[in-house]
């Protein structure tokens, strides 16, 4: 007896009221684009549980792309019997003979969701475990902390038993939540804080500013890499590469030094909006942390947003950047990251930037210099990479 379906375990969606429905087709979608070269797998939604029908694709080979769905709390591969106690108890004992070896305890945990079945949780506990006991060696029961922990779910459908669960990436699944654009760089931080806007349910499309010939086309395919990277939380993406080199030449000739920093960015902030407004974008995501370098103060945010009334989410503005780096090699972004190609910023950074920019001077500044057919070019001649989704198969393990 194989297992030959997965069954998905939704945690946050069921609190989610009327939106369920919707929650729930989202959740498919993800599912069936991370498993797409699996053309056997077929999908069945419930109103509390999903099942995956393997029809033939190993457990194993599905788990760990499985692991990073965001929208399931956990999974567990189970097989399924009629709602017939002796075939429960058959079940149940080749599952923990599969899983057993010496030494070994266990206990058998059940659910009754339809309360139909004759046997209510206890009686069903109590004879399994006590079936499994008769009929094999050397198994003790342990409640509290067993090796092996047999669930059993009935359900209208059938019940379903499994040795094994996982916990899955939680959070909601992808475009639940809305779409924003994310302002990508090379670095740490910002892909940090796309993964976090995912995991809440936003589907994202980022944006890149790219300034050759100061920055490499190895610093642009830095970036589509780590967009990639990010498509493997369940969504795919596009990213949206606007040349900035003209802008930022005018702004350094234009802006005095020490704010040409805030200007790059009210810049970047204006034309992010644009593209946002074409593509139907709710808000702006950026990965800034307070005070980590001169731009990323409370004046000089004050200075930046003043370009624009759309949110502007930023998700690390409170996090210590050691804590940004560990969910960064968490999510496989750092090594990418801290490939050494300059980013626009890098290089057109002054040696002193204002901390504390004044925005009536950085309008100032601004107001004789005519930005806006600059701004609607860089936007006209952005170019736009869809990222698939990436397959690459790595491990994944953490049994609950
Ligand atoms: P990161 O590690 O993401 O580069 P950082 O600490 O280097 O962040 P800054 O370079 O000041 O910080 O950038 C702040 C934010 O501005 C970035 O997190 C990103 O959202 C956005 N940003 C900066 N440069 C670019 C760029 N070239 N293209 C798109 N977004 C950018
Ligand atoms: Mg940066």
């Amino acid at each position: 007896m194989n297992y030959d379906r997965i069954l998905i375990r939704y945690g946050e969606l069921s609190t989610k009221g009327r939106n369920r429905n919707q929650f729930i087709n989202k959740l498919k979608k993800s599912i069936l684009h991370l498993l797409r070269d699996y053309d056997e797998i077929k999908i069945e939604l419930g109103r509390d549980r999903m099942f995956i029908h393997l029809n033939g694709t190993p457990f194993e080979a599905v788990k760990g792309r499985l692991g990073r769905i965001f929208g399931i709390q956990s999974f567990s591969p189970v097989v399924r019997t009629d709602q017939e106690i002796e075939e429960m108890k058959a079940a149940a004992l080749e599952l923990v003979k599969r899983n057993f070896s010496s030494g070994k305890t266990f206990k058998v945990s059940t659910r009754r969701s339809d309360k139909r079945f004759e046997l209510d949780t206890n009686e069903i506990n109590y004879a399994i475990g006590s079936h499994v006991l008769r009929n094999m060696e050397d198994l003790k029961v342990d409640v509290k902390n067993p090796d092996i922990n047999l669930l059993v779910e009935v359900r209208e459908k059938g019940v379903f038993l499994s040795c094994e669960k996982y916990a899955g990436a939680a959070g909601l699944p992808s475009g639940a939540s809305g779409k924003a654009m994310l302002l990508l760089s090379g670095g740490i931080d910002s892909p940090v804080a796309g993964y976090f806007m995912m995991k809440r349910g936003v589907e994202i499309e980022a944006i890149h500013f790219h300034s050759p010939p100061y920055t490499s086309e190895r610093a642009k395919q830095k970036v589509i890499d780590l967009a990639e990277r990010l498509t493997e939380f369940g969504a795919e993406m596009k990213l949206h590469i606007v040349p900035f080199t003209a802008i930022q030449q005018k702004i350094q000739e234009q802006v005095p030094e020490n704010y040409t920093m805030t200007s790059t960015r009210r810049m970047m902030l204006v034309i992010a909006d644009r593209i946002r407004q074409k593509c139907g974008g709710l808000a702006i995501v950026t990965g800034e942390s307070l005070g980590q370098v001169a731009s990323q103060t409370l004046e000089s945010m004050q200075a930046i947003n003043d370009v624009t009334s759309t949110p502007i989410l930023r998700p690390l503005i409170a996090a210590d950047k050691l804590d940004i780096i560990d969910v960064a090699k968490k999510i496989g972004t750092h090594d990418i990251s801290i490939l050494p190609y300059e980013d626009c910023c890098t290089i057109f950074t002054p040696p002193s930037p204002k901390t504390r920019p004044k925005l009536e001077k950085v309008q100032r500044f601004e107001s004789f210099v005519d930005f806006q057919q600059m701004i609607e070019e860089a936007v006209q001649n952005m170019e736009t990479v869809y990222l698939p989704k990436s397959t690459t198969k790595d491990e994944f393990s953490e049994l609950l």
